[in-house]
């Protein structure tokens, strides 16, 4: 971690609410030895250097009142430098118990989503824009998304994805800062902070309105010819 890197942390700590650190000695770790370690590797390295740093705030997280009632914190998971970043709105139960993002019945309907596009769970990344599960599953209120925010800005500005797919209303929303509509929104090419934004529909309506799956397959096209690759429809 560079000194701008330490000096982010740090802002994102005070953001947080951290009034103080508890320093510890860092667990020992191999030198890099190997000069021939591609600038690839090195930059997936740090990313995922900071990504687990910052995931290290996150599970401990007590900005807001969902810290009262999760089970866990689900962080996000995923290629570091990956391309593509899948963005939902919040943990549900089965993400609460096993503390992983989109694992339930929406999280398969995802996972096929990406494999339609040849791409694997690995090649993407995939968070929420809330870490904790709001109760019985209800909508993240205001404040919720407000004191969540930091740790969604920060995995985007770690990353560096080529292009956010938002998954509903509540990612596009909270991402963006701007109160767009889903069913206008979608399939529009939007930004955030100089990287490409695709709106499209979560997968959890995708269950309860199959007839939509053909406008997210649609919106998935775009993206796939955003990244260079071919949809093979
Ligand atoms: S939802 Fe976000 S801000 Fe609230 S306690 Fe969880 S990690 Fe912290």
């Amino acid at each position: 971690m560079n000194s701008d890197d330490l000096r982010y942390e740090l802002t994102l700590l005070r953001d947080l609410g951290f009034t103080h650190l508890d320093i510890r000695q860092p667990a020992a770790t191999p030198s890099a030895t190997d000069d021939a370690r591609s600038a690839d590797n090195r930059q997936r390295g740090e990313a995922a250097e900071l990504l687990a740093g910052l995931k290290a705030i996150a599970v401990v997280c007590e900005k807001c009142k969902l810290s009262k009632s999760r089970t866990q914190v689900v962080y996000g998971e995923g290629n570091p430098n990956a391309d593509l970043m899948f963005i939902g709105e919040a943990p549900g139960r089965d993400e609460d118990l096993k503390g992983e993002p989109f694992v339930g019945r929406a999280g398969q309907l995802l996972t096929d989503i990406i494999k339609a596009m040849k791409l694997t769970r690995d090649d993407v990344y995939i968070a929420n824009v809330v870490k904790c599960r709001p109760p019985e599953n209800r909508n993240p209120e205001p404040d919720e998304l407000e004191a969540c925010h930091p740790y969604i800005q920060r995995q985007v500005e770690i990353i560096q994805p080529r292009v956010i797919v938002t998954l509903g209303r509540f990612a596009l929303q909270s991402l963006t800062g701007k109160t767009y509509g889903i069913s206008s929104a979608r399939g529009q090419w939007l930004d955030y902070n100089g990287v490409k934004v695709m709106p499209t529909y979560h997968p959890a309506y995708l269950l309860r309105t199959p007839s939509a799956k053909k406008d997210v397959w649609a919106d998935m096209k775009k993206v796939i010819a955003e990244l260079g690759g071919e949809s093979g429809t």
